[in-house]
């Protein structure tokens, strides 16, 4: 299971995605399913950026998200538990996604080591999760 946006969907709060090769190279290799919480959550693309604050997902603009946020990461659980995919590989430091760092809510670009709400689920529930950096980082 990999972060849509790595695969190049542009599923990104900015309209954007963030196409990785190696990410690329593995789909080539492996059945790899595709989710991007934030959407699966009912959240539009482009989107006003998020970040974690106090436990509160919270969006640039003071909106509460939190509930898009947990439903989303609620979907890709349902959707890992339905599939049991071997490697969950997912973009660094997304408030969803990020596997070892977040941003720490205060939106001036400081990262905190904690991961983000779709990550931290995944990994409570035993799967094996990794950031996309560390993907690159091991061949
Ligand atoms: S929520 Fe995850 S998959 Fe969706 S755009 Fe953000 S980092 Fe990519």
């Amino acid at each position: 299971m990999v972060s849509a946006c790595l695969a190049g969907e542009n599923c990104k709060y900015n309209g954007g995605n963030n196409r990785n090769e190696k990410v690329l190279q593995l789909m080539k290799e492996n059945e790899v399913i595709t989710v991007c919480p934030e959407q699966m959550g009912g959240l539009p693309t482009p989107r006003v950026p998020s970040e974690v604050k106090d436990g509160v997902v919270t969006a640039r603009d003071g909106r509460n998200v939190d509930k898009e946020f947990r439903d989303g990461a609620a979907k890709c659980l349902e959707r890992a538990a339905k599939e049991k995919p071997d490697l969950i590989v997912l973009q660094s430091r997304s408030p969803s996604c990020g596997v070892k760092q977040r941003y720490d809510g205060t939106f001036s670009g400081t990262l905190m080591d904690a991961p983000g709400i779709t990550a931290q689920l995944l990994m409570e529930n035993g799967f094996r999760c990794m950031d996309v950096e560390d993907l690159a980082e091991s061949e």
